[in-house]
């Protein structure tokens, strides 16, 4: 019922943007139609130039550039533009691609999904349901039993080691 709902929420969202014509590379999420807004140049300041490229321009990070691809420490990984805890290290694992990939979220309503017919691909984007950055997609070829992979680039994330 969550997870509906905030699929819901999202694709309204994305509907909304669309209406905005923001100058997103993939999918039109109103990435400014959220919880937590700043302005660009805030979030540039905020983010630097490489995490903003991702979260609020929806970039993706070159394979295996991030030092969290390989990262196998207990903990919590949260959204690197709001700080929500977005998922946890149980349900991380080695998708093979070159991105961290998780099969779920800590909470299915932490994460807001629309459609991303960029680059010549239909793809589901997510992003992170309390700031709108961009975080990466969903893909049906994960591991069972949900079968799902969430593929996420390493800088819309920020790991906080169990303590
Ligand atoms: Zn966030």
């Amino acid at each position: 019922m969550m997870t509906r709902r905030a699929f819901l929420g999202s694709a309204a969202l994305a509907a909304a943007g669309s209406a905005y014509a923001l100058a997103t590379r993939g999918p039109r999420v109103a990435r400014d139609a959220f919880p937590v807004a700043r302005s660009p140049a805030a979030w540039r300041r905020r983010l630097g130039p490489r995490r903003y490229r991702i979260l609020r321009e929806a970039a993706t990070e070159p394979p295996f550039s991030s030092p969290l691809h390989a990262e196998k420490r207990a903990g919590t990984y949260h959204c690197a533009g709001c700080d929500q805890p977005l998922f946890a290290s149980r349900h991380k694992y080695d998708s093979g691609t070159g991105w961290p990939a998780f099969t779920r979220p800590i909470a299915p309503a932490r994460i807001g999904y629309a459609r991303d017919t960029s680059l010549g691909m239909i793809r589901t984007e997510e992003h992170c349901a309390r700031c709108g950055g961009h975080l990466g997609h969903l893909f049906d070829d994960g591991p069972p039993p949900l079968g799902k992979r969430h593929c996420i680039n390493g800088l819309a994330l920020r790991f906080r080691p169990a303590a």
